[in-house]
């Protein structure tokens, strides 16, 4: 319970709510929550609507500042992409990742954990090498760790990304297409890379019952989907209402509020047996 209330405290957070904090001071004390493992990265189920059961998990960081209180990715994020902290930081998101998987494991080990990458990382030296090699010495199958990349990622250098991701999706670890719909979005990347999910940007989804538009562009995705055997997951269902138009558009796969909030391993493993139930 109380740490289901924390998470809604994050939840609450508006985005770029730590404009007022001096940029070089958040990037010192960054470096050293990250040392410290101030920055947890919690869970938020994605489910098979079809079937109503959990596929896996996202994992979304999150910072308990000790003066400032919980601090919102979009906040930091984007100040971490612009600096060297970038590296440490993805690794210490992996490693997350494959310690929730690890304490999935033993009881759920079809479920997949799903980490967000930043575009600059595709160009760091020694990423696959460190991803399979942590895989391997975790002793876990590479096919529950999925990568969510958003468009930029690609299109900031696409052949150095298309070697990286390549190169990924070679070892069975399956690439997403975050956000999708919301930047500069071209089938192109869907043709180049070695996909195996798209993620329909909430903007689409959040009104879906009332916009002929967003309905028709789901009807299309998932017609497209089913044609090339990938995924289609709805980000942002609200509610019971959306989540049965999704299922009648044929989109199988959602995630949002209206299905689990992001909350932390130990509320993930209850939330899973509560399902079950
Ligand atoms: P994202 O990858 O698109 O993640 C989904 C965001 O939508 C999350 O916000 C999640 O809490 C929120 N969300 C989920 N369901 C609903 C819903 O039903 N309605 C609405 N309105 N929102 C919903 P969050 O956790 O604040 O993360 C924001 C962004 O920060 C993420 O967007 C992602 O781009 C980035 N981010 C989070 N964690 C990481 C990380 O470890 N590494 C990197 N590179 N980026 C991260
Ligand atoms: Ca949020
Ligand atoms: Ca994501
Ligand atoms: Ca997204």
């Amino acid at each position: 319970k109380r740490n289901l209330d924390k998470v809604m405290l994050y939840d609450d957070l508006e985005p770029g709510s730590t404009n007022i904090l001096d940029r070089m001071v958040l990037m010192g004390e960054m470096e050293l929550a990250l040392e410290r493992g101030d920055i947890q990265w919690h869970l938020q189920p994605k489910v098979d609507l079809a079937a109503s059961r959990p596929t896996g998990f996202e994992a979304l960081a999150r910072w308990r500042h000790s003066r400032f209180g919980p601090i919102a990715p979009d906040a930091f994020i984007t100040a971490i992409e612009g600096s060297k902290l970038i590296w440490p930081f993805t690794l210490a998101t992996i490693d997350a990742a494959l310690g929730h998987l690890q304490r999935l494991g033993p009881t759920h080990p079809h479920l997949s954990i799903s980490v967000n990458v930043s575009a600059r990382v595709l160009q760091q030296p020694g990423l696959v090498e460190h991803v399979i090699q942590k895989l391997d010495s975790a002793g876990i199958d590479p096919r529950r760790l999925v990568l969510e990349l958003t468009e930029t990622a690609l299109i900031s250098n696409p052949s150095q990304a298309r070697k990286v991701l390549d190169e990924l999706a070679t070892r069975g670890i399956d690439l997403s297409i975050d956000d999708f719909g919301a930047g500069f979005t071209s089938f192109g990347y869907l043709r180049d890379f070695m996909v195996r999910e798209i993620k329909i940007d909430k903007s689409y989804i959040l009104n879906l019952t009332e916009r002929s538009f967003d309905q028709s562009l789901v009807t299309c995705l998932a017609v497209f989907c089913e044609a090339r055997g990938l995924r289609l997951v709805a980000e942002g269902v609200e509610t019971p209402e959306c989540l049965a138009r999704l299922l009648e558009l044929g989109c199988r796969y959602g995630q949002g509020y209206g299905i689990g909030r992001p909350m932390t391993i130990d509320a993930a493993l209850t939330w899973i047996v509560e399902q079950e139930a």
